[in-house]
C-alpha cells in the first residue's frame, strides 16, 4: 500500500513540475524566453512594418524576423 502511495506521489510531483511552468507561461507569459522559440510563439517588438502582403517585425526575445498571420498571431 505504501508503495502505491509513493508512486502516486512521484507521478503527481512530476506532473506538477512539468505543468506548472507551462500553465504560468500560458497565463502570465512567464518563461517566455525559454518557451517561445520551441512553440514558435514569437513576440514582436514595437516596430512593425508592412512588406506588401503581411506585417513584419522582429522577435523581442531572439531577434528573428517574424510575420503576422490573418488571425493576428506572430510566427
Ligand atoms: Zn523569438
Amino acid at each position: 500500500m505504501t508503495d502505491v502511495l509513493i508512486v502516486i506521489g512521484i507521478v503527481v510531483g512530476l506532473s506538477f513540475i512539468i505543468f506548472t511552468p507551462i500553465i504560468l507561461y500560458l497565463k502570465f507569459g512567464w518563461f517566455k524566453v525559454f518557451y517561445h522559440d520551441v512553440l514558435q510563439w514569437h513576440e514582436p517588438i514595437d516596430k512593425e512594418w508592412f512588406n506588401g502582403c503581411t506585417f513584419c517585425s522582429n522577435c523581442k526575445y531572439c531577434g528573428t524576423e517574424i510575420m503576422q498571420d490573418s488571425q493576428g498571431n506572430w510566427f
